[in-house]
């Protein structure tokens, strides 16, 4: 195994920003981060155990930790494809994903889930690690979101005895606390130490709360697949469009979410503000503070793909009509899925929202790590972590990415 010492990069800890330091890699983790007065009073005598590694005025980072993607690159996760998955990861700066599972045919996502743990408890993977599973569903309203309606459930104890007999493998599940029997999934999960994530529903602030208490840590895409009420005595329709003319603003659980202590959100931000409205990044932002916020792709198959037409697992083909568009679509031009990349998400959030590049990575890096209890280990530069490390330009482009201090992906 080499060792290395990075220099002549801009340091992202993330937790801040630093140039004219050195970071030192020895045994697969962060050794320590130093500066240059250091680095030359100590004479160069580390020189002959390390190799030193010129990051030309790039950024270096932790590796990305992607909890939501289905696939990327023409590989889609539901087909339970762990091998080229943890390859294609790497090429966007991802060192640590959950392969996440869509709401497809409830068998199919059985027998994807388990090949994933099958690779991770059998083979050498060379690529992005597999932190275990993140289950879309498959406890869904059916009303909300691109999921076919015949492929929700309503908890079971069978189907969820089928579900979590992968031991502490499903890392996350996103469940509808409005559907019927939800108390089932929720168990199971707290039984399991599987994160609740609510998503994909309507819900009164009551049923919010109560989720909340019952142990629900996070929200699944925060403003996107979730339902909105309104009085239709108010509304009027002009030309085209419905407008509600009662004067008063109505809230509900989206809003409340925002002022939770103990909940954190995923969010998709994609060039084009298709998915969350820049108001919307920059009033979540402020209001619950980067701390709390975790960058997700939710990517599709054709993400990184041409435009072209891509079949999906449950029978559907899903369409990049625009080499700008950064959604994917089906037929009627419906917006079906997300196709960024992890690096994409990073820097569409810097330029849109206006934030720091150090705040963007630590909302793509540490705060899912932290999430998922591994912050000990991964999502940061700190000594002792893993080195996970990824180093790129100005507009995000990979240059490196390591993991476990090796170089697994390189294009400079
Ligand atoms: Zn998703």
């Amino acid at each position: 195994m080499n060792n290395y010492i990075l220099k002549n990069g801009i340091i992202l800890t993330p937790f801040k920003e630093v140039d004219n330091h050195y970071l030192f890699v020895r045994d697969g983790k962060i050794e320590k981060i130093c500066s240059d007065l250091e680095f030359e009073t100590l004479g160069g005598c580390y020189l002959d155990s390390y190799e030193l590694l010129d990051a030309k005025g790039y950024y270096i980072s932790p590796g990305f930790i992607d909890i939501h993607t289905h696939g990327q690159f023409n590989v889609d996760a539901n087909q339970g494809l762990p091998k080229p998955l943890t390859m294609s990861e790497i090429r966007t700066g991802v060192t640590s994903f959950l392969p996440t599972l869509w709401t497809t045919d409830f068998k199919s996502m059985l027998e994807s889930a388990g090949k994933y743990y099958d690779f991770i408890n059998t083979s050498n993977n060379k690529g992005a690690k597999i932190l275990g599973i993140n289950m879309e569903g498959p406890f869904l309203n059916p009303l909300h979101g691109g999921q076919k309606p015949e492929n929700t459930r309503i908890p079971s104890k069978k189907d969820c005895n089928d579900i979590f007999k992968l031991k502490d493998f499903i890392k996350i599940m996103t469940i509808s606390p409005d559907v019927e029997n939800i108390d089932i999934a929720v168990k199971f999960c707290n039984e399991n130490n599987t994160i609740i994530s609510i998503g994909h529903c309507y819900m009164e602030p009551d049923q919010l709360h109560d989720i909340v208490k019952k142990g629900a840590r996070l929200v699944t895409h925060m403003f996107n697949a979730m339902g909105r009420k309104f009085s239709s005595r108010y509304i009027i329709k002009k030309e085209d469009e419905l407008y509600d003319r009662s004067g008063i603003i109505k809230t509900g659980f989206i809003e409340e979410i925002m002022l939770l202590d103990n909940i954190m959100c995923e969010l998709i931000c994609d060039s084009k503000s298709i998915h969350v409205p820049p108001v919307l990044l920059k009033i979540i932002i402020k209001c619950m503070g980067v701390d709390k916020l975790i960058l997700i792709t939710d990517s599709m198959k054709p993400a990184g793909c041409e435009p072209g037409k891509y079949s999906l697992e449950d029978g559907r083909d899903i369409f990049i009509f625009d080499a700008e568009d950064p959604v994917g679509r089906l037929e009627d031009g419906e917006v079906f899925g997300s196709i960024e990349t992890m690096n994409r998400v990073v820097k569409n959030i810097r330029d849109i929202a206006g934030i720091k590049i150090k705040d963007a990575v630590k909302m793509a890096a540490y705060n899912p790590a932290y999430l998922l209890g591994l912050d000990g280990n991964i999502g940061s530069l700190l000594p002792g972590r893993s080195a996970d490390i990824c180093i790129f330009d100005n507009d995000l482009n990979i240059k490196y990415t390591f993991v476990n201090g090796e170089i697994v992906y390189k294009s400079i």
